[in-house]
């Protein structure tokens, strides 16, 4: 039997109050309830561990980087996300797009897009991540959280929110914004970390930033509720992440998914740091930092700026994620339904 709860904030889902806790602490040790709806298992931190539109607009970045714009080192791991997304939605990406990315951060993916030919807008609420990537780029950033941008309806052929959805006060809301800026065959694509990942340690499964955490299950209907159908939805090899591609439908209300506040406080009672020291997550982590770190320190070795280092890397993208050439007289609005 599970012991539950009342929230301080109902469910941003479902609209319930009822819900048992998973965890008190967060990553860094300092005290964070984290809850679990008992009627259709999504969790946030309750009550909420910050003023978040403040911690994003100047802390985030100096909290979690120590730096208020993004170093060398950030915009080449930053430039091979972006390498890494970009390959994860190339089947949307085969003509010239209106694109819309949140949360834009130091504008490395905006910019990959923006090199293979595709018209981009940015938003980021952060200043000095913002100001680096119109200074660096040359891209389009409207400065600010999406709520506060000015979005013309059904004006993008595909939307990106790339690990941003976890850390909005109202995913709900955000994706009825989106939602509304999608054009009639447009896609959204959202990618947020995995509530059943094992992949880290236990004690790094919960922290601050992150408000609200998915599962598949809450990532589909939160969609749904927001009149956002699902169209795939991909688990990263390493579980980590869920990477969602929705079209346009009608809001379906979420009155519960049953069963999936069982599965959910399962998956997370079980992973307990014996368990997960006895797999190969934490070593595989390990190698692959060191690993990163040596390459890094090469690839560094050319110098420059940016945008000279984010060249270097996505030169050898253009013949394969490049939209083919479009005919002058062609219409740029030709769908790619899966
Ligand atoms: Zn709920």
């Amino acid at each position: 039997m599970t012991a539950t709860v009342a929230a301080q904030n109902a469910c941003n889902l479902c609209g319930n109050e009822e819900v048992s806790v998973l965890a008190t602490r967060s990553r860094s040790g300092a005290a964070l309830r984290s809850v679990c709806c008992v009627r259709c298992g999504l969790a946030w931190s309750d009550p909420r561990p910050h003023n978040a539109r403040a911690f994003y607009e100047d802390e985030y970045r100096v909290a979690y980087k120590q730096t208020a714009e993004p170093k060398p080192k950030h915009v080449l791991r930053a430039g091979r996300v972006a390498i890494d997304r970009a390959g994860k939605i190339t089947a949307l990406l085969n003509r010239p797009l209106r694109i819309l990315d949140v949360g834009s951060g130091g504008g490395e993916f905006a910019y990959l897009l923006q090199t293979l030919g595709h018209a981009v807008t940015g938003v980021e609420p952060n200043r000095g991540y913002a100001g680096y990537s119109e200074r660096e780029y040359g891209l389009a950033i409207q400065r600010g959280f999406i709520d506060q941008a000015t979005l013309t309806e059904a004006s993008f052929d595909l939307i990106t929110i790339w690990h941003v959805l976890e850390h909005t006060e109202s995913p709900h809301a955000v994706l009825t914004l989106l939602r509304h800026a999608l054009r009639p065959d447009g896609r959204l694509v959202v990618e947020v970390p995995n509530l059943e990942a094992t992949c880290q340690s236990p004690r790094s499964s919960f922290h601050e930033a992150h408000l609200f955490t998915f599962n598949p299950a809450t990532l589909e209907a939160m969609g749904a509720r927001a009149g956002l159908a699902l169209q795939s939805l991909r688990v990263s090899a390493d579980g980590g992440n869920l990477t969602a591609v929705f079209a346009l439908s009608e809001p379906k209300p979420c009155a519960g998914i049953p069963g999936n506040h069982d599965r959910v406080s399962t998956i997370v009672g079980r992973h307990t740091a014996l368990r997960h020291y006895l797999t190969a997550h934490p070593y595989q982590r390990l190698a692959a930092r060191l690993a990163r770190t040596v390459d890094e320190s090469l690839a560094l070795r050319a110098g420059g700026t940016g945008r000279a280092l984010l060249d270097r890397l996505y030169r050898p993208l253009a013949g394969r994620l490049a939209p083919p050439a479009v005919a002058p007289n062609a219409t740029l609005v030709a769908t790619s339904r899966p």
